[in-house]
């Protein structure tokens, strides 16, 4: 979607001109899962399935919202000074949620809005269009009400929206990937310290295919919190003869010497896949930064393997994708990417074999599932920002 059909849908909806238009991308992990909250390192990259927005400031206190994703719901309007979670006010939660943290941190919001959205992201597959949508008010926010504000403030108010208005435990990954992405790198970071890096990701005859499993998490949300659970209850038995407060801390052969004094099996795998998949994610930026593709490749598929018999988070869908992948001439490695339990995987395909790769693995996850993958190639691009407007046109601005 470009400006002028922003500012059309705007117009059509609430009858006068936006002032601005906005962009938030989505995000896809390359390698590091599920160690975001074990205090880990996780190499995530924006992408442009994303979503937009168009918004005007308003004279009065009223904040109007309407989704192109959401068309059923209508306009949605909640008065500014009321800013609590109401479920009725269904998607627009998200929005409230950061425009009350925004408020809390002591920005001046002082009158209303009229936001128009659409995105093109899956909702709920795991390319996390919930954290998009949050950065994409923030930007919002910023602009209209000439706000300055540090981009880690807003991941930070992101992620606050997401686990403290919404109830969703998730770590910073999401918020961090969107909200700081740049052009053509994926972002290292430490998810202890907040140090990042950019790393230039420079793929050659490669893409990367996201192979949507088109199955809603349902499961996700409890097997999430009882593995966060798991990974707590492992720190605190090492803890008895370890210094550390997460499992993001050990290496290897130190978890492995020490891994005794776990007392449960489950708890041991668990621990053992953040502890090796941790350092899996720093061989990868290694790998990434010496043009080294098929070693990348090799840290996928290892990744994948401790998701799916250590972490268990996997399930038919995911590995049928993967495994099949695997299989695929051209493929240098193939992975489950987000939460787990459905939503999506991803593979790093040579681009002349794209088609064949999705003829077959489509085909293969068809007669095992009953129903069909979606299948995107993943662009990668800068974090949530402002669309320039140029005249005779519009551009995503870098
Ligand atoms: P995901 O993995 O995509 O983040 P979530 O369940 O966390 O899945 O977030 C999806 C929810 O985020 C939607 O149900 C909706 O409330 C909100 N959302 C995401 N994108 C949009 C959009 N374009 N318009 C309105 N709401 C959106
Ligand atoms: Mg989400």
């Amino acid at each position: 979607m470009n400006t002028s059909q922003l500012r059309e849908k705007f117009k059509e909806v609430f009858g006068v001109e936006a002032d601005h238009t906005f962009f938030s991308p989505g995000r896809i992990n390359l390698i590091g899962e599920h160690t975001d909250y074990n205090g880990g390192n996780v190499l995530p990259v924006a992408i442009t399935l994303g979503t937009y927005g168009a918004a005007r400031k308003r004279d009065d206190k009223v904040l109007r919202f309407f989704s192109a994703n959401f068309e059923e719901k209508g306009i949605i309007e909640v008065p500014l000074e009321n800013l609590r979670f109401e479920k009725e006010h269904n998607w627009t939660n998200y929005p409230k949620g950061v425009l009350h943290f925004l408020q809390e941190a002591g920005h001046t919001i002082d009158s209303g809005m009229d936001i128009y959205i659409y995105g093109n992201i899956p909702n709920g597959s795991g390319l996390s269009s919930s954290s998009s949508l949050e950065l994409l008010i923030g930007v919002i926010v910023e602009k209209l009400y000439d706000i300055k504000l540090e981009r880690l403030d807003l991941v930070k108010i992101g992620k606050q929206t997401e686990n403290d208005f919404i109830g969703v435990n998730s770590g910073i990954m999401d918020q961090f990937a969107i909200g700081m992405g740049a052009d053509q790198c994926a972002i290292y970071l430490d998810t202890n310290t907040l140090k990042y890096d950019l790393v230039p990701l420079d793929l050659k005859d490669n893409v990367v295919v996201i192979m949507n499993t088109n199955k809603r998490r349902e499961l996700a949300d409890s097997k999430y919190n009882e593995r966060r659970a798991e990974c707590e209850t492992a720190v605190s038995e090492l803890q008895e003869k370890l210094d550390i407060q997460t499992l993001g801390e050990l290496d290897f052969l130190t978890f492995d010497a020490y891994s005794y004094l776990i007392k449960d099996e489950n708890r041991i795998k668990r621990a053992r896949h953040v502890v090796l998949e941790n350092q899996r994610t720093l061989q990868a930026r290694k790998a990434l930064e010496a043009g080294d593709l098929e070693g990348f490749g090799r840290l996928m598929n290892a990744s994948h393997v401790s998701l799916e018999y250590d972490y268990e988070v996997t399930g038919l869908e995911l590995d049928t994708l993967a495994h099949t992948a695997w299989e695929q001439e051209g493929v240098l490695g193939a992975r489950m990417t987000g939460a787990g339990f459905g939503g999506c995987a991803i593979a790093l395909v040579n681009k002349d074999k794209v088609e064949d790769f999705k003829k077959a693995v489509g085909q293969r996850y068809e007669e095992v599932v009953g129903y069909a993958p979606s299948f995107y190639i993943a662009e990668v691009t800068g974090g949530s920002r402002v669309i320039a407007e140029v005249t005779g046109g519009s551009r995503v601005l870098d």
